[in-house]
């Protein structure tokens, strides 16, 4: 405990300002009603000032969101496009979204069907196959690139296909790329 050296009021020793005479221990005397005033206004200022500088803060931010959000709009709506390369010309990779993939599976039903009817010529049978891989091709790419566009993309990179056997009755043909916003140049 400490006394105040103004009015004798018993004090705890961390006190700083007399709460009976506004004594102010670090200025050693007593603060007037002017200063005191003074200094609530001082206060007054700076919280206004913060509160202002909070707000440009805030509105500075969803101008940048806003700006932002725009350029993606902006971006998806160019057309889509795909290749089996890492660019486009005259574009920049403005943001790469992640890997895609699809895979189309070829039953069993065409298989037996090319085997069975061997009085056939082999051009026929692999014409055959070449239009259901075709297909198969066509089908897993357009999933690939609806699957692009709902994860916001506007192109896809690197499409790369595999074609592979699942027991002798299946073929799967899978294809990936890496979803990407492509932006123009300019
Ligand atoms: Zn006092």
């Amino acid at each position: 405990m400490k006394t105040c050296p103004n009015c004798n009021e018993l004090l705890g020793n961390d006190v700083n300002t007399c709460f009976k005479c506004k004594y102010d221990f670090e200025l050693g005397r007593v603060v007037t009603k002017e200063e005191k005033k003074q200094r609530a206004d001082e206060e007054k200022k700076k919280r206004e000032e913060e509160k202002q500088r909070i707000e440009e803060i805030i509105v500075e931010r969803k101008e940048n969101q806003n700006k932002l959000e725009q350029e993606i709009s902006d971006l998806s709506k160019l057309p889509f496009l795909s290749t089996t390369g890492y660019n486009f010309d005259g574009c920049t990779i403005y943001r790469y979204i992640g890997i895609v993939s699809s895979e189309y599976v070829l039953g069993t039903g065409f298989i037996s069907e090319l085997s069975a009817s061997v009085s056939d010529s082999w051009g026929t049978h692999s014409k055959k196959m070449e239009n259901k891989i075709a297909t198969a091709k066509m089908e897993a790419m357009s999933t690939l690139c609806k699957r692009a566009v709902k994860a916001g993309a506007n192109s896809i990179i690197g499409v790369k296909f595999n074609i592979m056997t699942l027991d002798a009755n299946m073929i799967v043909v899978s294809v990936d790329g890496t979803a990407v916003m492509r932006k123009e140049i300019k």
